[in-house]
This record gives structure tokens, sequence and C-alpha cells, in this order.
């Protein structure tokens, strides 16, 4: 019998592998092998690594990364149906305790109990994460790798902390993470991406690779996690400035961030800005780079 999913290219055999797309999950799945391939290539799974993948679906990424020599594979899934079908898919790969699915909102998930630092066969395997995501949660996944990622590294876990993440969104999205300083895709993501690693934007993947197809052309981004507790320190002392400064974007930033300035201070600091030759306070958000904001950051401090 034909499958009901027949037009589109399919990595799966059988209509048991399959279930009814639902929107409000995000679920357009990855129907395009070599889109798939390219993805779990851009993971540079090395012996001995552990990974974890976000949304796992019907399977498409899933049955590549079970051919790599990844340690071990971690999914989190949150629909009941998607659960079932991994479950029918995967038997000898659950079995021989290899792959583990969570059935669970990946918010929720703390990678530490997913992968113990101190447990075997894990300990100090350096982790990698990778997911076709929902799209309409993409900003709150990325915040949850990053807090995370902040949050091992700066505990006694640090081996827990994610080395790698790629991940498919929007292509608006994914540009916004890539974007440079003054220009209008600059903003909140894209200093959060390139405090906590290196980001690039590696290929785009039109709406005709799903099903269904979504409404926009997506994008994979690699972001090569930065491992140093410094990085993780600045990420998490930095952001509550950045998103002050970046909620009055179109003022100068000794207005936009009147409110973390103490009032009776903002003389000095600005005196003290001017004989230091700081100048952020005169510039727009939009106009300083992460190092910028976290040379910023340090100058205030100072005022406390
Ligand atoms: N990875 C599969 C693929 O490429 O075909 C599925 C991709 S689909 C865009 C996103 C998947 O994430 C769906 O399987 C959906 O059920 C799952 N999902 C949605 N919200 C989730 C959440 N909060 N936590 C974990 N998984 C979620």
């Amino acid at each position: 019998m034909k499958s009901r999913f027949s037009a589109s290219s399919s990595q799966t055999d059988s209509t048991a592998d399959r279930i009814a797309p639902r929107k409000d999950l995000g679920q357009n799945f990855l129907r395009d092998p070599n889109i798939a391939r390219n993805i779990v290539r851009a993971l540079d799974v090395q012996t001995g690594d552990a990974v974890l993948e976000i949304g796992p679906g019907e399977g498409a990424l899933t049955a590549l990364l079970l051919e790599t020599s990844a340690r071990a594979l971690v999914v989190v899934e949150y629909d009941t149906r998607a659960v079932e079908v991994l479950t029918k898919r995967f038997p000898a790969e659950l079995a021989s305790g290899r792959l583990r699915i969570i059935h669970s909102d990946v918010l929720a998930v703390r990678l530490d109990e997913v992968f113990p630092h101190t447990s075997e066969p894990l300990d100090a395997a350096p982790l990698k994460i990778v997911g076709n995501i929902p799209y309409y949660i993409t900003s709150d996944i990325l915040f949850w790798v990053f807090d995370e990622w902040a949050r091992l590294l700066i505990s006694d876990n640090a081996a827990s902390a994610p080395h790698k993440t790629v991940i498919m969104m929007q292509k608006e999205v994914a540009q916004r993470i890539a974007a440079k300083p003054r220009t209008k895709d600059y903003g909140i993501l894209s200093i959060a991406s390139q405090l906590v690693s290196e980001p690039k934007l590696l290929f785009q993947v039109s709406p005709h690779c799903f099903f269904p197809q979504p409404n926009v052309t997506s994008a994979v981004v690699e972001f090569q996690m930065k491992s140093n507790r410094d990085a993780a320190e600045a990420y998490r002392t930095v952001h509550p400035l950045v998103r002050t400064a970046f909620n009055q974007r179109r003022k100068v930033l000794s207005n936009a961030l009147s409110s973390v300035l103490q009032k009776e201070r903002l003389p000095d600091i600005l005196h003290a800005a001017k004989e230091r030759k700081i100048l952020y306070f005169r510039q727009r958000a939009e106009e300083l780079t992460p190092q910028d904001f976290v040379r910023l950051y340090d100058f205030i401090r100072e005022f406390r």
C-alpha cells in the first residue's frame, strides 16, 4: 500500500513509523535524507561522544545518529505518539541502553540528570546537542541550551556542559544569531549566542524538504560552545544588562540603562566614563559588540 506521505522522500518504510503532524507541536517532519545526513555530519560525532537530540519526532535524525560512533544517545520528545513510534522503531538500541527516550518537555530537562557526570559509561563524555526543533519555541530552546551550558560550566559538573550544538530553525532566527552590530538583525539573541559560542549559519533548507511544508525557509546553525568558566560567568552576568539595553533600542545607553544605574551616582559614572574615554553611554545598544557589553558591565560594577 502507498504511504499517505508518498509524495515526499522518506527514510522510513512503513506507515507504522508515521504520525499525523500536529501543528501545535511544531511538527514539520524532515523528509529529505540528504539534509538529515548533512545535519548529522555537521555535529561531527566522535567515538565516545554523548548526544542529546531535541524533538526526534519519527526519528529522521535519530536513525542516522545511531549509525555514528556516539557512546550514548538520549532523545527528548513531548508527543506520546512519537515516543511510541520511536520505541517500536529502535527496540535493539533501547534494549542495549545506547538509546534512551525521555518523554518530556525539553525545557524541563536538566542535562546533568540526563548525563550524570559520575555514572559509567558517560563519565566526562563530550556532550553534543542536535535537533530539528519545534519553531514555536525556538528562542526558548536556544536560551535553555545557553542557560544549561552556563549552569554546568559554573557548577562542579563542567564535564556535562555541551561542547557543540547543531540546530535547524527558521532562517530569520538563524540570521539574528549570526548578525553583526549596527545591522537590523543584531540584538539580544545575537549577543547571547556570541557570548556562549562561535555560531555559524551552515546552510539553508527549503520548505519542500519537510512534511507538512512550513511557511518559512529554514537554516541549520552550528554553535561551537565556549569551554571556559569565564565565558559562562560573563554570559550570566551580562545578559540582564543586554536585555535592559535593548528594551529601549533607540535610546543612547545613558538613558536606556537608567534603571540599572544608580541615579545619585549617574553624574560620577558619566564623568568617569568620559575621563577614561569610554564612549558606550553615548551609543545605542545595537552599536556595541558582545565584548563591549562585557567591558561596560565591568565598568558599571565599579560603581556599585
Ligand atoms: N526531528 C524530527 C524530524 O526532523 O523530522 C521532528 C521535527 S519536528 C519540527 C519537532 C519535534 O519536536 C516534534 O516531534 C514535536 O513533537 C517535538 N516537540 C514539540 N515541542 C516539544 C517540547 N517542548 N519538548 C520536546 N519535544 C517537543
